[in-house]
């Protein structure tokens, strides 16, 4: 089994039908309509925003968030991962209740819970959500440079890309780049290339989420390899939410033969009826990557991971000893 590392998971979409279960039990609420027979159940992005803020309402306390995220990382590292960063998302603590303060050292703690069992290594990505709007978006900056989690290290903007432009977070993401955090921004999944292309003009990020429609600008696929931007490519995301038809109508094999760097990420993955594992098994059948070729995958990821300079070292070294 190749080892894994992960750099695009929203960590509120990563609860296992499982664990949503029980949280529901915990709250008497019913989880019939959003998971049947172990999975969740939608049919378009409606219903999926319906399941996904159902069971994004049962996580309420502390105590809530920490077991998500120890969840989450024990499963990765079941799984072969051996480093996770996750996107965080102040906006949901609020309306659950909580401070981000509270949520965030919440998750941290989980983290630090499943590092301790597993060895994995976990980040968090501190959000703003294009849909909640700019004002959230540089509030959840301010709130990622000051926070004082050490296990926060970037600053992200996802949610609906169909609203606003790149230019309103500007200064968002420059309040993040002075406090030294990873920059990343989603681009290029549901809309088509202009927004990959305007996030590297106006926002200037190390990673792009997804970012896979600069496939549709051959001129820009070869700006990001150039640049050395990181792709954080979500195929089983992707086909789920129909963005291509199939896996063998999926970018990546293309857009890493063009020189781009690409990772394997599960995005929401049991939403997207998908996993860490999963996703790099669909690389290995559709893509024709062999477990060399896997391993570089995850070299890529680390190479591009918001951690410090020991840490990344560490994180080589065992890769690099897995490898012989
Ligand atoms: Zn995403």
């Amino acid at each position: 089994m190749p080892l894994k590392a992960e750099l695009h998971c929203h960590i509120e979409g990563a609860a296992a039908p499982e664990l949503v279960i029980r949280q529901a039990q915990k709250y008497g609420e019913d989880a019939s309509p959003y998971i049947q027979n172990g999975s969740f159940v939608w049919h378009d992005f409606t219903s999926f925003l319906a399941a996904y803020d159902f069971s994004a309402d049962l996580f309420r306390t502390e105590e809530d968030y920490a077991r998500l995220a120890d969840h989450y990382l024990t499963s990765l590292a079941r799984d072969g991962a051996i480093y996770s960063e996750v996107f965080t998302s102040p906006d949901h603590a609020t309306k659950a209740g909580l401070s981000p303060k509270a949520y965030t050292d919440a998750l941290g703690e989980g983290m630090l819970r499943a590092k301790a069992k597993t060895g994995i290594e976990g980040r968090m990505i501190v959000t703003g959500v294009r849909h909640v709007g700019v004002e959230s978006i540089e509030r959840a900056a301010r709130f990622a440079a000051r926070c004082g989690n050490p296990l926060v290290t970037g600053f992200g903007v996802a949610g609906d890309e169909r609203v606003g432009e790149m230019e309103d977070y500007v200064r968002a993401f420059e309040i993040a780049r002075e406090a030294g955090l990873g920059i990343t921004i989603h681009a290029g999944e549901l809309t088509g290339w202009e927004t990959v292309q305007a996030a590297l003009d106006h926002i200037r990020p190390s990673r792009i989420g997804h970012g896979v429609r600069a496939i549709e600008n051959p001129d820009l696929v070869r700006r990001i390899a150039d640049e050395g931007i990181v792709l954080e490519c979500c195929p089983g995301s992707n086909i789920a939410l129909k963005v291509f038809d199939s896996f063998d109508d999926h970018p990546f094999p293309a857009l890493q033969a063009a020189g781009c760097k690409v990772t394997l990420n599960s995005d929401d993955p049991p939403y997207f009826w998908t996993s860490l594992k999963r996703e790099y098994d669909i690389a290995a059948e559709h893509f024709a990557m062999n477990e060399k070729a896997l391993a570089a995958v995850t070299r890529t990821a680390i190479e591009a991971a918001f951690v410090d300079r020991k840490t990344k070292a560490a994180l080589l070294a065992r890769l690099n000893g897995a490898a012989r």
